[in-house]
């Protein structure tokens, strides 16, 4: 793939690494790609970073065609610049975009796009510890035309943002609630592409529990709404009476990285993974038994966000005694591990930019 690079003649003062915060800092350039029904993607091109220019009429702007992906380039303590699993994103990005009816990319050309532009900002990997230069690629219908129709014209873009340390004091646990009033999604709809549309769905239930003083929503499914699904916008996994169960992936819940990776380590180290329906009943009744021993969150921001309470109906319920357990801990320190080079790669998961 040709890709035409035009660098900015304003280079931006980079941030120090305690004003990082998340997304709110922006690289010096951006990738940009069209995509037209008869001639297909071209114009790769990174150019400076600014505003897009839109047609009022753009289809995302009205029928919400979009998707995204989220991942990290991370700095190693030689000073490399490495990507954990970014092939894997971008599979998923063509997952979303089938669903969404927008045009896929072949998976060599969107990771040749990312190497290239993670490589011309390479010096906006942060160094300190904990933080990295998050990736976000997206894509959205661009039709000029109101009409509901088959997208003809499709914009694909990545920006990076420095991002801080997502724990600055050390992991704390967290207080989730379940929510039993709104849905996420539901199977047959778009639960399991990553699009900007399910967030929207979300936004209400997230600052009800807020308001509530609980920082995330556990989600449920949207039929019977019994089955656990998520935890705001990460996966969820659970040590009860000694294994690790997580729901199983039913066409509602997004396929996160964080949680295949996870599966996988700690199956390598020994442990049963179970991958089934979870009820509420069966989780409450776990809390008050003794048996549910450790929760979790799991996803590329926080990697893993263990949960210390959980509310329901009124009631909070806490879990092993609102600490992080041994699972959870061991996992968080395997996986970071890995992603910022401090521990061997066994699976083939990083990729040196
Ligand atoms: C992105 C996302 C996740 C986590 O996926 P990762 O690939 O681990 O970052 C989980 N649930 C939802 C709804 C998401 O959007």
């Amino acid at each position: 793939m040709k890709i035409e690079i035009i660098k900015t003649q304003q280079p931006m003062e980079k941030p120090t690494s305690e004003r990082l915060g998340f997304g709110q800092h922006f690289t010096d350039h951006m990738f940009l790609m069209d995509y037209k029904r008869d001639i297909g993607w071209h114009n790769a091109r990174i150019v400076p970073f600014g505003p897009l220019e839109m047609h009022p009429a753009a289809t995302v702007l009205h029928y919400g065609s979009e998707i995204f992906e989220g991942l990290k380039a991370y700095r190693t303590k030689e000073g490399k610049v490495q990507l954990f699993r970014a092939d894997e994103n971008m599979k998923r990005l063509n997952r979303s975009a089938e669903r969404l009816c927008l045009p896929t990319i072949p998976v060599e050309d969107s990771l040749e796009a990312l190497q290239a532009f993670v490589d011309l900002e390479r010096d906006w990997v942060p160094e300190a510890d904990g933080t990295s230069l998050y990736l976000r690629p997206f894509m959205f219908g661009n039709d000029p035309f109101l009409g509901v129709h088959t997208i003809l014209n499709a914009t694909f873009v990545i920006i990076a943002s420095p991002s801080g340390a997502y724990y600055k004091e050390g992991i704390a646990p967290t207080k989730i609630m379940i929510e039993s009033e709104d849905v996420r999604a539901v199977r047959g709809g778009t639960g399991y592409a990553k699009c900007g549309g399910n967030y929207a769905a979300s936004a209400r239930a997230q600052e009800r529990a807020e308001q509530k003083g609980y920082t995330q929503v556990m989600w449920l499914d949207g039929v019977e709404r019994k089955y656990i699904e998520e935890v705001g916008t990460s996966n969820v996994l659970f040590k009860i009476g000694g294994k690790i169960v997580t729901p199983e992936l039913n066409g509602s819940i997004l396929s996160g990285i964080t949680r295949l990776s996870a599966i996988q380590i700690l199956r390598d180290k020994g442990y049963e993974v179970i991958e089934r329906p979870i009820t509420v009943d069966e989780l409450k009744a776990a809390i008050q038994d003794g048996s549910l021993e450790e929760a979790w969150a799991c996803g590329t921001a926080a990697v893993v966000s263990p949960i210390g309470v959980i509310g329901f109906e009124g009631d909070d319920y806490t879990i092993n005694n609102n600490e992080i357990g041994p699972v959870t801990q061991w996992l968080y320190d395997s996986l970071t591990g890995i992603q910022w080079g401090r521990l061997e790669d066994k699976h083939g998961w990083i990729r040196e930019v």
